[in-house]
């Protein structure tokens, strides 16, 4: 039987996608042949890749509204340079809320001058900064929507009269945002989205172009958009993974009726952490991650039995992230509701036990 997958990333995949992503490997759209062995210039996986565009546009609700669709490589971690490199004339500011958006700011400074407009890492980031200003006369504002590792997340996002970068890596497209919002949104395919090997990035074509440097042109997003994310030889496998993960999420009944099931599963591990006297959590209440929920056995002690019955229940991929311990149990789209609730009852267990 399949193990409850709770790894942060690479993480887990619908089912149905990884059994018709084998398929593809052998003998992709009846033409026998492998998809891992025609020209990514060929008709059908042109026709993936489009379809995988407009699945994006579709399910964030973005169709005519002037956004491009990238499936690039290199990562989220490219996207901290590249942003810089596309956007940052003068000035920039960002929100630092873990170490990714850390990351994000020791990239772009190699560029520019950078101001961080709020941080919580003196609480080694166990909370979102609230109440801070936002320059008008700067390029662009940066935040990270969800802290992966220490499992925190924006519930708004600031009004913001210059454009709003977001690193979404974590939890795009899984739950309902006023995407308009947003001028450029970047997220790593591995965690909530397909597998490691493609970047997606959403940008609205009218905020590019107005930098004095000149940008290669595999870091330049005005050529990526007018190659179709195909200047290179683009990621073929993770671009067909995610196109089959971003069909499934909209034959479920898109991003609404995921965030159904997330917003459960998300009470059903908390209310178990807040009421079980051997659990703590990590993050501040009010910021809580509907993807990643840190926390803390009080004793350790405990630690070997509880690891041995998760071990036991078939539960993988629970250790927490090595700057903040514990334990972290990563909820993305494509986790059932019942993994959640096989980890309370052995949560539940470990108090009768204790
Ligand atoms: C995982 C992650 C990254 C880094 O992604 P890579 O694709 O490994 O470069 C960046 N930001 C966030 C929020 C992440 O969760």
């Amino acid at each position: 039987m399949k193990k409850h997958n709770f790894s942060a990333g690479p993480s887990i995949l619908p089912q149905e996608v990884l059994l018709k992503a084998s398929e593809a490997v052998l003998n992709f759209n009846n033409d026998n042949l492998s998809l891992l062995e025609i020209s990514h210039r060929s008709k059908p996986f042109v026709d993936v890749m489009e379809h995988a565009r407009a699945l994006v546009l579709e399910l964030l609700n973005l169709e005519g509204k002037g956004y491009k669709v990238l499936f690039l490589q290199g990562g989220a971690s490219t996207q901290f340079l590249m942003v810089a490199l596309n956007l940052l004339e003068k000035r920039a500011g960002y929100l630092n809320t873990g170490s990714w958006s850390d990351k994000a700011i020791k990239e772009a400074k190699i560029y520019d001058d950078i101001y961080e407009v709020a941080s919580s890492k003196n609480a080694n980031y166990n909370y979102i900064p609230k109440g801070y200003d936002i320059p008008t006369d700067y390029d662009y504002f940066h935040c990270t929507s969800n802290n992966t590792i220490f499992g925190t997340q924006m519930k708004s996002f600031p009004k913001c009269s210059i454009p709003l970068v977001c690193d979404m890596s974590s939890d795009i497209f899984s739950r309902q945002l006023d995407f308009t919002k947003f001028d450029l949104i970047y997220a790593g395919a591995q965690k909530n989205l397909g597998p490691a090997g493609t970047t997606l990035v959403v940008v609205k074509e009218d905020i590019l172009g107005k930098v004095s440097r000149k940008i290669p042109s595999m870091m330049d997003y005005k050529v990526q958009i007018s190659k179709s994310s195909m200047f290179n030889t683009p990621p073929v496998f993770a671009v067909y993974v995610s196109m089959l993960t971003l069909q499934w999420l909209k034959d479920l009944g898109g991003i609404e009726a995921i965030e159904k099931v997330n917003d459960i599963k998300a009470r059903l591990i908390y209310s178990e952490i807040d009421l079980n006297p051997l659990f703590k959590g990590y993050a501040s209440k009010a910021d809580r991650s509907l993807m990643n929920a840190t926390f803390n056995l009080i004793n350790d002690d405990l630690k070997e039995t509880f690891d041995t019955m998760c071990r036991e229940g078939g539960i993988s991929g629970l250790n927490g992230h090595r700057s903040v311990g514990g334990y972290r149990a990563s909820m993305y789209n494509a986790l059932p509701l019942e993994s959640v609730q096989v980890l309370v009852e052995i949560m539940s267990e470990l108090e009768t036990k204790a």
